[in-house]
């Protein structure tokens, strides 16, 4: 059968590609250390599941509202101004079927044909897929090791064209692991103020931080930060909760109300009983499951980058957000490993998993061919094995 232009030109998710190579090698009984994981290997917090079997067993279970039912975007819009400083009321808030669907449903609302969205590398697989599906075009901001892989305001401004229309900001960052300061932030509102250009926050993150490291929301910076941006959020990260499917999208009501029209017909509304879970996520006891599952991220983003710093030819900023270390291997681009010749990231991941069982990501879907990503989603026991691995190959 026929298959539409736009659909051909979606790229297939790195990341699967990668996986779907280590779960064909664990089927044949290799013992594969999986690195891939882009989920908290902790279970959603019991008393959300309660939440949700309380909602099934009472009836929720028919249509709601396509935006999400009124209880949760309350709840939403009092989480965004007690922890975030965001006042939002619930009609400008509309409650997605998980933080991808955010992204997605945010281009489709506000980008046209010809639009130009400035999109820092590394950036996460979905955005520029996301983009190009609403017609208008990434324009891929390089970045350096040396400011950790964030965009500096004058890397923005000479971004900046006519056609720009929108900026992406993801902090803390997947694949990066680096966190904005609210300094940074500040300034980067500050190069975007009298323009027209939109910021797409991607804060999923957010719960995720390490060491002396401060989360800001970008919208709280100004009044004008504020009218500019698009907050999205959601619920997989911070509860643990990557299977209910749950994000929300925060922002000016007209493009609220637009993306509500597109869900009305895309998907109508996210599922009902998962919905009230995810007022008990809000509103309930959350605050000691997720410092706990924090304090050990934290523990082994220290481990990780430590020992990968150590490797040779290995350089990684210790990650101060989100559950990624993502470091440079290039050095290691142009050596024939037992016989595999190595020249770029995917190279290196293949090579990697095929003769030491270690899958990572590599880094070129996200922009950064000089590095790979390893998620730290996964036990310490898992870790070290999968380090050891990695080091003795890399001395080979
Ligand atoms: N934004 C970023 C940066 C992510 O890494 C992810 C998950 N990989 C999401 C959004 C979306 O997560 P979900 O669809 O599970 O809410």
């Amino acid at each position: 059968m026929k298959v539409s232009k736009r659909a051909q030109g979606v790229a297939p998710s790195a990341t699967i590609a990668v996986t779907a190579r280590a779960k064909e090698l664990k089927s044949q009984g290799v013992d594969v250390v999986g690195f891939g994981a882009g989920e908290p290997d902790f279970d959603t917090p019991d008393y959300i599941k309660q939440a949700a079997v309380a909602a099934l067993n009472t009836g929720q279970t028919k249509y709601t509202a396509a935006a999400g039912i009124v209880e949760l975007r309350k709840a939403i819009a009092a989480k965004l101004e007690k922890e975030n400083g965001l006042k939002y009321s619930p009609e400008q808030i509309v409650v997605n079927i998980g933080g991808k669907h955010s992204v997605y449903e945010a281009m489709q609302a506000v980008l046209d044909p010809g639009d130009v969205v400035i999109l820092p590398a590394p950036y996460w697989v979905t955005y520029p897929e996301a983009i190009r599906l609403a017609g208008a075009t990434p324009k891929v901001v390089e970045t350096d090791r040396e400011n950790s892989y964030k965009i500096t305001p004058a890397q923005i401004k000479k971004a900046l064209t006519k056609k720009s229309t929108m900026l992406i900001i993801n902090s803390p960052n997947n694949p990066g692991g680096f966190t904005y300061t609210p300094e940074e932030l500040a300034d980067i509102a500050k190069v975007l103020e009298g323009t027209n250009i939109i910021v797409v926050s991607d804060e999923i993150y957010e719960k995720l931080v390490y060491g002396s490291t401060k989360f800001v929301s970008f919208a709280s910076l100004s009044e004008d930060a504020y009218s500019r941006t698009l907050t999205l959020n959601g619920f997989s990260k911070a509860f643990s909760m990557t299977g209910w499917r749950l994000g929300y999208t925060a922002g000016p009501l007209e493009v609220i109300k637009a993306m509500g029209r597109l869900q009305d017909h895309m998907t109508s509304n996210p599922v009902t009983f998962a919905q009230y879970a995810a007022i008990a996520a809000l509103t309930g006891p959350a605050e000691q499951a997720i410092e706990k599952m924090r304090v050990e991220f934290e523990r082994r983003a220290k481990y990780m980058s430590q020992r990968l710093n150590s490797m040779p030819g290995v350089q990684c900023p210790e990650p101060t957000g989100a559950f990624y270390c993502f470091p440079d291997v290039s050095a290691h681009y142009g050596r024939n490993i037992n016989g595999m010749q190595v020249n770029n990231s995917m190279d290196f991941a293949k090579a990697l998993l095929e003769q030491a069982n270690v899958a990572l990501v590599p880094g070129s879907p996200f922009g950064c061919d000089n590095n790979v990503r390893l998620s730290f989603a996964c036990s310490l026991e898992q870790i070290t094995k999968g380090l050891d691995r990695l080091e003795k190959w890399l001395s080979k």
